[in-house]
């Protein structure tokens, strides 16, 4: 609670309310003292407890004039809204006030709180009214409060304005305007009074701002004095019906009862306002520093989705100043950068008073150029009614520009595989012709067709320039394939095909490696009685690779076991052997282009490095699967699994993938 004292604003209310209730005390204390020299001092000393509370209890609320000035000030209210939440604490507090407005710079009231009852004020133009003119003129070229005369207020009844040109410069932030009606505000000042017997008239020159009874006029006028009030000479008198005499005997203990009364209640509600005012200024200024701090910046419009607030960091982002928005619409200043469909979308949310999040807009910023933004925002209502949109703004710009790359980066990366696939297609079509040259006629030289070599050394090469040949051309052949289904060019040709009799095929072509290593193959085959629906080429391509692996790296006497099954909708291939197995932090790579685990020359002279990336590529195109598990020195266990029924043409082929196809182990 102290804590709360510490403010300097808080103190300096303290120690106002403080003398208030000070000068109020000893004067009433003083006007006792008097009051018991002389009857006629009674009257004087009444007048003086009477007129002092009364000046007080006005001049109170006119100094709130000074309060509401400087939270103008800096609040800068561009609306009614945010103007009655200046003035709602002091209208609450105070229930007297007839109204408080806000005074254009063309004398026109344009904000008048509260609204209800006050009709009559909105838009009234000052100008047009003689008395409120002087004064307002008067207010005008002073930083003082000016007064009215008492008149007849635009809403009715009887009363007095104090004009006050805010800051100063009424050119250039209008004045406020503090309404009271006489009856209302006097009627109250009064209330406590130590009258006692006494009736009391307030004038203002000859006007009559108030009296106390009907019948004051057929009293006897006993004092009079005169009270001060901003610029204005108020007279207070009293009257009474006939002379009194030592009346103040009897009050002069209600007289400091009463000041202390009087001086309690300003204190306290000094206290409440400046409290009030402190903690909205606490919540201000922590909404300030968050505004500063955030990276984001925080948005508002008014009823009319004009403008109101743009945080700081508005201008850091775009490099444009709020002043350029303050005021305008959305529709009026644009969205450069959006779609017209995405900006009608976004208008028409806001005239439907929806939220909305991350419109996204650019700006053209002097410095950092392009800069991206996302808008999110949301409406506001107050007691239901819709009093404008709050909203966040984001930088978006990094995020759009790596997006941008990623995709540019895509791009390129899918050209280049494509350049490559292409590139070794053509290569290898370029390639394949002279190699049948090279291998026709080391055939010839290596069968000595047409008579004996000569030399047993000639044989020989002419062999190795054969096997080197037949190596070259399955080399060349694998790349053509790989290339072709990376390249997206490779078709499926879907027909009846008949699992057993490939299959048989295939083990067929290896009868002279199993033979020369004395490797056994076994082959199980379930449910493939009648042919499936699936391609004939990619079906023994896989189990060619498979099973040319399972014997090139099985042990001599080792085993191959190939299962081929359906099951449900999945035709699955398996092929086991017991060879040298594959380390088991090196399964993954096995299936990468070209990648050979094994240095043994002769195995690696044997393969192309290609085989098992065929495999995969072949199995992910058709949609299947390919798993391994495999035990160093133990065996590996390849399994392929596809889906049972292939769809024909280009649409039984998945996405060709320029990234690694991933397996299950
Ligand atoms: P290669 O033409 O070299 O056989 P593959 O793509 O068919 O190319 O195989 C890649 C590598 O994976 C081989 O070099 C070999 O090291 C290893 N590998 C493939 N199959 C087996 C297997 N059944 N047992 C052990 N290692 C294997």
């Amino acid at each position: 609670m102290w804590t709360s004292f510490l403010s300097r604003r808080h103190r300096i209310a303290a120690v106002a309310a403080f003398f208030a209730a000070a000068v109020t005390l000893v004067a009433a204390v003083l006007v006792a003292r008097e009051g018991r020299v002389h009857v006629h001092a009674d009257h004087n000393r009444v007048l003086a407890g009477t007129a002092l509370g009364m000046q007080g209890f006005v001049g109170a609320r006119l100094d709130l004039a000074h309060l509401l000035e400087a939270q103008f000030l800096r609040e800068r209210p561009e609306t009614t809204a945010a103007f009655s939440e200046i003035t709602e604490p002091v209208l609450n507090l105070f229930s007297d006030f007839q109204a408080i407005n806000w005074v254009d710079p063309n004398g026109v009231i344009r904000w008048v709180t509260p609204l209800a009852g006050n009709e009559a004020a909105l838009n009234l133009n000052l100008n047009s009214l003689p008395d409120p003119k002087r004064v307002l003129d008067s207010a005008r070229s002073s930083s003082e409060l000016r007064l009215t005369p008492p008149l007849t207020l635009a809403q009715g009844p009887r009363g007095f304005v104090g004009y006050l040109a805010i800051g100063g410069d009424a050119a250039q932030n209008g004045t406020l305007n503090l309404v009271f009606r006489t009856d209302l505000l006097l009627r109250e000042a009064f209330k406590h009074a130590p009258l006692a017997g006494y009736a009391v008239r307030v004038r203002d020159g000859d006007a009559t701002l108030f009296e106390s009874d009907a019948d004051f006029g057929q009293r006897v006028v006993v004092a009079s004095r005169p009270v001060a009030l901003a610029d204005r000479a108020w007279t207070v008198e009293l009257a009474q019906f006939q002379a009194r005499h030592r009346v103040f005997d009897l009050a002069d203990p209600y007289v400091a009862a009463i000041g202390l009364v009087l001086a309690a209640v300003t204190w306290f509600t000094t206290i409440t306002v400046v409290g009030n005012q402190e903690r909205s200024d606490i919540t201000h200024r922590r909404f300030q520093d968050f505004a500063r701090i955030n990276s984001d910046w925080f948005w508002e419009t008014d009823d009319t989705l004009r403008f109101s607030y743009l945080s700081e960091r508005f201008q850091e982002v775009t490099g444009t100043p709020p002043d350029k928005f303050i005021g305008r619409t959305r529709a009026e200043i644009g969205a450069p950068g959006a779609s017209d469909k995405a900006l009608k979308n976004l208008l028409a949310t806001m005239e439907a008073r929806k939220p909305f999040s991350n419109f996204v807009h650019h700006r053209q910023h002097p410095e950092r150029g392009l800069v991206y933004l996302s808008i999110s925002g949301i409406p506001v209502f107050q007691e239901g009614r819709f009093i404008g949109y709050r909203g966040i703004g984001r930088d978006v710009t990094l995020e759009r520009r790596h997006e941008e790359e990623l995709a540019a980066a895509a791009v390129a990366a899918e050209r280049a595989n494509r350049a490559k696939s292409e590139f070794l297609a053509t290569m290898s079509h370029e390639l394949r012709t002279p190699l049948n040259a090279i291998m026709g006629f080391s055939d010839i030289l290596r069968q000595q067709y047409f008579g004996p070599l000569g030399n047993q050394n000639y044989e020989g090469y002419a062999r190795d320039i054969f096997i080197s040949g037949e190596h070259l051309l399955t080399l060349i052949n694998d790349i053509l394939d790989i290339s072709a289904i990376e390249a997206g060019k490779r078709m499926v040709d879907v027909s009846d095909v008949d699992v057993t009799k490939i299959l048989e095929d295939c083990i067929r072509v290896f009868d002279v490696q199993c033979a020369s290593k004395d490797i056994t193959i076994t082959t199980t085959v379930h449910r493939l009685d009648s042919p499936i629906q699936s391609d004939a080429r990619m079906v023994r391509q896989i189990f060619i690779n498979l099973i040319s692996n399972a014997i090139k790296y099985n042990n001599p006497g080792g085993r191959v076991d190939v299962d081929a099954q359906l099951q449900d909708d999945r035709f699955i291939i398996s092929v086991a052997d017991t060879g040298i197995g594959i380390p088991a932090n090196r399964i993954s790579a096995v299936t990468q282009p070209f990648s050979r685990l094994h240095d043994d020359p002769h195995l690696t002279h044997e393969g192309t490095g290609l085989g098992l990336a065929i495999v995969k590529a072949l199995t992910a195109m058709a949609g299947g699967t390919l798993s391994i598990a495999s035990e160093e020195g133990v065996g590996s266990t390849f399994v392929v699994t596809l889906p049972a029924v292939l769809a024909d043409g280009e649409d039984a082929w998945h996405a060709p993938s320029t990234s690694t196809p991933s397996h299950t182990l």
